[in-house]
C-alpha cells in the first residue's frame, strides 16, 4: 500500500528531546522554543516568530491581535481550510467568502474589491500548496482601504513569491508544522509577524495574556494579567522535535522536488482538457513542492480516479470542501455562486507526496493513472 502521507523523520529527533529533558525545562519558551525561532527568522528573514502549539491556534493569535469583533468583516477564500475561518469567526466576525482563480485555487483577487464594505477589516490568503497568491494585487488593495493581510502559510515552509518568501507579505501570517506539512513535529505551528507593532502583545496573547515572558527576559519584576490571550506556546519536546527538522531543511525540500518534478514528466504529456489540468505552472515556479495535484476535467472522474488508485493501495484524495456551503455556515450563506471553488472541491485529487516515496512507487501511480485514461 502506498499512504498518501508518512511523515519525515530525520533521526536526531528523539537525541535532541532527551536534550530537552537533561535540560529540566520542558514547558514552553525553552532552549528549543528558541533555537526554532531564532532558525526561522534567519532563514526566512522575519521580523519576528513565535512558535505555536498549531497554525489553527496562531491564526487565533492573528484574530485577537487585530482585535477582530462582533460586526466586523473578513474576506478570504471559500476553499480553505476550517480554521482559515474559524478562528476570525470565533470572534464574532462576519465571515466573507471569495472565490478562488480557474487555474490554481487561491483568492481571485479580481472578486475582491466587490466584496469590500465599511465594516472590512482583513483579507486573509491561503497559499494553495505552497503556490502564492497574487500579493501585489492583494497589498494594493489592502493599502487602498486600509485593511489588514494575514497569510494562512499553513503550507508555505519555503515557498516564495518574487523571490520573497511567502508569509512575510501580510502583517501577520500562520504555519504549520503538521505531521502533513513539509517540516513537522506532529503538530504545531508559528505566527511570524512582520509589523513590529505586534511584538509586545503577541508575547502576551501567547503566554496566556500575561507578560510572563517579559519577566522571563527580565524586564518585569513579577508577571500579572494584561490582555485577553490564551496557551498558544508548545512543550519543548515538539521545539526539539521540530530543531531536527529545521536541520533536514533543505535534504527534505530536495527530496520533494525531486519527486514533484517526476510526477510533472511523467503526467504533462497527458494533460488536455478531456484528461485532467496540473496547477498553473507560472504560478508554480516558486513553489515548496507541497502538493502535486491533479484537477480532474469532471467530478465523476476524479471519483472514479480515486477509487481505481485506492484498489491497487494508492491513497489518492480529494482537499477541501467549499467552506460557503459547509453545515455551519450555509444558514448565513448568501447565495453567490463560488463555482472556481467548487470545481476544485470536486475535480482535484492529491497524489500521495512524502520524503520515502520511492521512484518505483511513485511510476506504478503515474502508471495507473495514465491506464486510467487509455
Ligand atoms: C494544515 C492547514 C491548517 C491547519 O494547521 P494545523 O497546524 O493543523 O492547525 C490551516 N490552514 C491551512 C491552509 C492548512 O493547510
Amino acid at each position: 500500500m502506498i499512504p498518501f502521507n508518512k511523515p519525515y523523520v530525520s533521526g536526531n529527533e528523539i537525541a535532541y528531546i532527551n536534550d530537552a529533558v537533561s535540560r529540566g525545562k520542558l514547558s514552553g519558551n525553552g532552549y528549543y522554543t528558541q533555537a526554532c525561532q531564532q532558525y526561522f527568522e534567519s532563514q526566512f528573514g522575519f521580523q519576528k516568530v513565535l512558535l505555536t502549539t498549531s497554525c489553527t491556534d496562531a491564526l487565533e493569535m492573528a484574530a485577537i491581535l487585530l482585535d477582530i469583533k462582533e460586526g466586523d468583516e473578513v474576506i478570504m477564500p471559500t476553499y480553505t481550510f476550517v480554521s482559515t475561518a474559524n478562528a476570525f469567526a470565533l470572534r464574532g466576525a462576519k465571515i466573507v467568502f471569495a472565490d478562488v482563480c480557474a487555474a490554481v485555487p487561491n483568492i481571485d483577487v479580481t472578486k475582491i474589491e466587490s466584496l469590500i464594505t465599511a465594516r472590512t477589516k482583513a483579507i486573509v490568503v491561503t497559499h494553495y500548496g505552497g503556490i502564492a497568491t497574487d500579493m501585489d494585487a492583494i497589498l494594493s488593495i489592502a493599502v487602498e482601504h486600509k485593511l489588514f493581510i494575514v497569510e494562512d502559510a499553513a503550507q508555505c515552509i519555503g515557498g516564495k513569491y518574487k523571490n520573497l518568501p511567502l508569509g512575510s507579505f501580510g502583517h501577520l501570517a500562520t504555519f504549520s508544522f503538521h505531521e502533513t506539512k513539509n517540516i513537522q513535529c506532529g503538530e504545531g505551528g508559528m505566527l511570524v509577524i512582520n509589523d513590529e507593532r505586534f511584538n509586545d502583545r503577541a508575547e502576551i496573547i501567547w503566554e496566556k495574556g500575561t507578560n510572563r515572558s517579559a519577566y522571563f527576559s527580565g524586564k518585569v519584576a513579577s508577571y500579572e494579567w494584561m490582555d485577553i490571550g490564551s496557551s498558544f506556546l508548545p512543550a519543548e519536546l515538539n521545539a526539539a522535535f521540530l530543531f531536527a527538522q529545521t536541520e533536514a531543511y533543505l535534504l527534505i525540500q530536495n527530496r520533494r522536488k525531486i519527486l514533484w518534478q517526476l510526477y510533472y514528466e511523467e503526467l504533462i504529456p497527458f494533460v488536455s482538457k478531456h484528461t485532467f489540468s496540473l496547477l498553473e505552472v507560472s504560478l508554480l515556479a516558486q513553489h515548496n513542492h507541497h502538493t502535486f495535484a491533479l484537477v480532474c476535467a469532471t467530478a465523476e472522474d476524479a471519483q472514479k480516479l480515486i477509487l481505481d488508485l485506492h484498489g491497487v493501495g494508492i491513497l489518492a484524495v480529494t482537499h477541501y470542501k467549499c467552506l460557503h456551503l459547509s453545515a455551519y455556515y450555509f444558514s448565513q450563506y448568501n447565495g453567490m455562486e463560488l463555482n472556481n471553488a467548487r470545481r476544485f472541491e470536486q475535480c482535484l485529487v492529491r497524489l500521495p507526496l512524502f520524503h520515502e516515496l520511492e521512484q518505483v512507487e511513485l511510476l506504478a501511480i503515474t502508471a495507473k493513472i495514465k491506464s486510467f485514461y487509455i
